[in-house]
């Protein structure tokens, strides 16, 4: 089982993800799920995946148990904003 180590400075974007009470997210590392919708958000990806299956468990004692799935769709929102803020700087 693949644990995430990676030092995610994802604190604040993760504020507004809700806890994880499904137990959909399967302890799997949010900080990664962020950074992954990000990625497509700053692309303007048009189709999504989710790479469920690829993502680390987490072991973030401060992002441990939130959503994933909302983490992803954080990141993609970010991810676009600041695709927006490079055109307009
Ligand atoms: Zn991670
Ligand atoms: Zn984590």
């Amino acid at each position: 089982m693949v644990i995430c180590n990676k030092q995610h400075r994802l604190i604040e974007s993760l504020a507004l993800v809700p806890t994880d009470s499904s137990g959909m997210s399967q302890n799997k590392c949010p900080g990664c799920a962020y950074e992954s919708g990000y990625r497509s958000g700053l692309q303007m990806d048009v189709s999504l995946n989710l790479p469920f299956q690829n993502l680390p468990n987490c072991q973030h004692a401060t992002t441990q148990s939130k959503d994933i799935f909302a983490a992803f769709a954080q990141g993609y929102f970010d991810g676009v904003n600041d695709f927006h803020q490079q055109k307009t700087a």
